[in-house]
């Protein structure tokens, strides 16, 4: 048996693992004790990898194609999938193909990918379905305030911060090994002050916690501020900063008392969390989907980056997938080049010795609800049950030529016309670049699938058809590395072969210039209705990973039995006359799933909770076409619903 050191492919933190290998097969895993962002630690996902990589049932294992939707899917040779794919996409204009990354992937693959949307369909129309449906807000936020696409914490500095103000996020559930640290530090005397929408595990372990409303987060930012403001609770040197007078005229209006109306919260807790923040010598915030995943959460992201400026705040914002920071880092974006913004195309065309097509390209949003393309290259997403208002989602599906590269069978499969096996993060070589954007060496621990090729291969081999072959010749991951950091300013100063040899390397983490964005609050109107009178919010679990493709196959996290469900507070449960366990339907004004009820006192009155983990329970057919106008990134975390129990 043989001990490979790679990293776990599931959340941003990152976390390198030992995996035991016989005969291509892992049979166990453990932490790796020598590993620094892990702190030698993993968490139960991780230690079930072996598990989920043990049960091929349902893995892509061959190319497939199929003439038509309705027909099934016959075997077909890379070459053969190659040319059916080149048949029916090549006279397609730039604007008819969209093609997707996404953050399960290396750097290279990211890289190559976006390369070839660029060089052979000649579109921007390229996007990263994790960037855009979770973080795109935070790291355009960083941008705009301190020109900045990372943020620039470590884990590590929630060892020297005596305060810790997490909202909108569990990182329980979402970053484990950070999680970790924070109960330490708590150990060691740091507050914990929380706001969220249910009563989780960061709720509970916090020294002070509101339940807030879902989706007056800006109006409880601008209220904390409002009152360090007045309290003289801040750091004066920043009375400087651009914006800082434009920032105390807007947060005039945010009084405590409105403040304790509109978030619904006791105005004793909310004095209390306030003076927590306002005596921390050294702050640290923690921000999750619960901030960004709203209509509002570019004005959201702003408002908590205000508070890092006034408090002089440790920002230590993680990402909810693997290589979420380097899928965008790579230009996998309708509006970022791998070398900036759009108007850096004569340098990347420098470089690349080529032409690149000008003018933003489609989101991820744009291209399956609102203006969908003619085809599309799904790679690593499941789309079909992870972009919100589903009925219209799959309806476009149905109706566009789709070629999904992927490790397993999921529900967006059912929709594809080609599906090509890739494998998995931990069978491939390359780097990814974790939420603190450290970048790591990603090693190949086990070939199970065979026959998969990464999409870096894929495309290099597609290129031919294309005539542009030439760009695209590297003979394995590493040459790709050596071209990223010659054209990706971010990464200039990595040392490919230190990387490649098992060192860390650094990505840069460069604070331009500091500016406050203030935001108002323009008011959001009540969304509930008779018909609809509760508020549906969806959440993450701590044994599960996004559309659970990998987690639902293993024993020991399917035996945790969270889903599906929908969980409802007691009262509303009373009142609706709903047990434990029937089974209801929750309706919104797009569509409607059936599930069972579980009551659960961590969700208050009034608010439907749902996991997004499972197939079975499509929640996302529930969340209409709602998104941060400014990035595309929906409205997951609010939307009017009802429920009735359904007649036996
Ligand atoms: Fe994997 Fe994240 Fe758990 Fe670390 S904390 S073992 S990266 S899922």
């Amino acid at each position: 048996m043989k001990t490979v050191a790679s990293i776990c492919p599931y959340c941003g933190c990152g976390c390198r693992l030992l995996f035991m290998v016989e005969n291509n097969k892992i049979l166990k895993m453990a932490p790796d004790k020598s590993d620094e962002p892990s702190e030698g630690m993993a968490c139960i996902k991780g230690l079930t990898i072996h598990e989920t990589v043990g049960n091929n049932d349902g893995r892509i294992l061959k190319p497939l194609i199929r003439m038509d939707k309705d027909e099934q899917f016959k075997e077909a040779s890379w070459d053969e999938a190659y040319h059916f794919i080149h048949e029916r996409t090549r006279d397609l204009a730039p604007s008819e193909v969209f093609i997707n990354a996404s953050g399960k992937i290396t750097n290279e693959d990211c890289y190559i990918t976006q390369k070839f949307a660029r060089i052979a369909y000649k579109t921007n129309n390229i996007d990263a379905c994790c960037a855009r449906l979770c973080h795109v807000t935070t790291v355009q936020g960083l941008e705009n305030c301190f020109g900045s696409r990372a943020a620039f914490s470590k884990m590590n500095d929630v060892y020297s911060v005596d305060c810790l103000f997490i909202i909108g996020s569990n990182p329980a559930s979402n970053y484990p090994v950070l999680h970790y640290r924070i109960l330490k530090a708590k150990r060691r005397g740091m507050k914990v002050v929380s706001s969220q929408a249910v009563y989780n595990v960061t709720a509970k372990f916090s020294d002070v916690s509101l339940l807030i409303y879902p989706g007056t987060e800006l109006i409880l930012l601008n209220g904390i501020m409002n009152a360090l403001i007045h309290q003289g609770a801040y750091d004066k040197s920043v009375e400087t900063v651009e914006g800082f007078d434009r920032l105390k005229h807007v947060l005039e209006l945010y009084s405590i008392d409105f403040v304790r109306q509109a978030c619904g919260v006791e105005l004793e807790q909310l004095n209390q969390l306030i003076e927590h923040i306002a005596n921390s010598k050294s702050l640290g915030i923690i921000h999750g989907m619960g901030l960004t995943q709203h209509a509002t959460g570019s004005e959201n992201v702003h408002a908590l980056l205000n508070l890092m400026i006034l408090k002089n705040a440790q920002l230590l914002s993680l990402r909810g997938e693997i290589n979420v920071q380097g899928v965008g880092d790579m230009g996998c974006l309708p509006d970022r080049l791998p070398t900036g913004p759009l108007a850096t195309a004569p340098l990347l065309e420098d470089k690349w010795k080529t032409n690149v097509p000008i003018g933003k390209g489609k989101t991820i949003v744009e291209a399956f609800l609102i203006s969908p393309p003619k085809a599309a290259f799904i790679s690593g997403m499941n789309a079909a049950q992870s972009l919100p208002n589903l009925n219209v989602v799959h309806k476009n599906l149905r109706n566009m030529f789709v070629v999904v590269l992927d490790h397993y069978f999921n529900l967006t499969t059912k929709f594809a016309d080609v599906v090509l096996p890739t494998p998995l993060l931990i069978e491939r070589e390359g780097t990814i670049t974790n939420g603190e954007r450290r970048v790591r060496l990603v090693r190949k621990v086990a070939d199970v699938c065979g026959n998969c090729k990464p999409e870096w291969q894929v495309f290099k081999e597609f290129s031919t058809l294309f005539g542009c072959a030439e760009y695209f010749n590297y003979k394995e991951p590493r040459d790709i590395t050596r071209e990223i950091v010659n054209v990706v300013p971010a990464y200039r100063q990595i040392d490919v072969a230190s990387v490649y040899g098992g060192a860390d390397a650094w990505a840069e983490k460069r604070m331009f210039f500091r500016r406050f964005m203030p935001e108002h609050f323009e008011g959001v109107e009540d969304i509930r209705s008779d018909k609809y009178p509760l508020i549906l919010t969806s959440f993450r679990s701590q044994h599960h990973f996004l559309t659970g493709e990998m987690t639902n196959r293993s024993k020991t996290l399917m035996s945790f039995r969270e889903g599906p469900f929908c969980y409802l507070s007691p009262l509303d449960a009373e009142r609706l006359s709903i047990s434990n366990g029937e089974v209801v339907e929750v309706s919104s004004s797009v569509g409607n799933i059936t599930c069972e009820a579980q009551i659960d006192n961590s969700i208050p009155k009034g608010i439907v909770g749902m996991h997004f983990h499972f197939e079975k329970l499509l929640v996302n057919k529930l969340f209409p076409t709602q998104f941060d106008e400014k990035t595309f990134t929906p409205n997951y975390k609010m939307t009017a619903v009802g429920i009735r129990k359904v007649p036996l």
